[in-house]
């Protein structure tokens, strides 16, 4: 179903347009761009060190209004944003990138808490968890799920200020984000300024997925909106296994997205 060029992009990033010629692209843009992580972290080296604080209580879901007991909270001061490396409106084409990214990636916190918190039992029938484990990730066992567990702790480990660069068009093929070995960084390009609110979390924690080891070997694993992995309603086809979902970035970004909003998203975050 995919066009050679259409796998190449997919093995650089989310899909986007054709990429440049090759002769047009930088040095940079020529290395595979979802290798192995050599640092091997675990969510303990410098760079992907977890956050110290634990994830907070889940936020108000969009459109929700604060909790009561929340109220304090949001009238203090807020937190100043961060000022994310090199994601200036010259770089970006936006006035905003810092504020839109700091809100992604604290979103994007927030699924993956969910998720976690979640996964620790065994889900019930007829429950959203129940049927977001059987669509993202088919059928785990008791372990299986620990171990997913174990893969969004680290993942969390990555949704760090530090983690994040934005590029230029001149870097970027395309692509929403993407991570590469080269510098354990995820890049974030201008398409991704387009997306949602709740696709740009599910993009930062697809991203997070390769920064642990998720979907760097071999092809890239099917991403949301294919025949294999279908938007939707729709059960998981034919041949998909847990242990392949366990491997596939989207899954751990659709789940987690599913769980904290008690709804799948109809997108492919394309
Ligand atoms: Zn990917
Ligand atoms: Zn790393």
């Amino acid at each position: 179903m995919f066009s050679t060029l259409q796998e190449e992009a997919a093995l650089r990033g989310r899909k986007g347009p054709p990429p440049p010629l090759a002769s047009l692209a930088p040095p940079a843009a020529r290395s595979r761009r979802f290798a192995r992580s050599n640092c091997a972290c675990g969510g303990s080296c410098p760079k992907c060190s977890e956050e110290k604080r634990p994830a907070g209580p889940r936020q108000a879901r969009d459109g929700d209004q604060a909790p009561v007991a929340d109220q304090a909270e949001v009238l203090a001061e807020p937190p100043a944003t961060p000022a994310y490396r090199d994601c200036s409106e010259r770089i970006t084409g936006i006035t905003d990138a810092n504020e839109r990214l700091e809100t992604a990636r604290q979103r994007a916190r927030e699924f993956v808490g969910a998720a976690r918190r979640a996964l620790g039992a065994a889900p019930v029938a007829g429950t959203t968890y129940e049927t977001a484990l059987g669509r993202h990730f088919i059928a785990p066992s008791a372990a299986q799920r620990a171990t997913i567990e174990d893969n969004y702790r680290q993942i969390l480990g990555t949704l760090v200020v530090s983690n994040y660069i934005c590029n230029s068009q001149n870097i970027c093929e395309g692509e929403q984000a993407f991570w590469i070995e080269a510098d354990d960084l995820v890049h974030v390009c201008r398409p991704f300024w387009e997306l949602s609110p709740t696709c740009r979390a599910i993009i930062l924690i697809h991203e997070g997925a390769h920064d642990v080891g998720i979907g760097v070997a071999g092809a890239h694993p099917p991403n949301r909106g294919s025949a294999q992995y279908p938007t939707g309603n729709t059960a998981a086809p034919a041949g998909q296994t847990t242990a392949g979902r366990m491997d596939n970035p989207d899954a751990y970004a659709f789940f987690a997205a599913h769980i904290w909003r008690d709804t799948d998203t109809g997108r492919s975050c394309f």
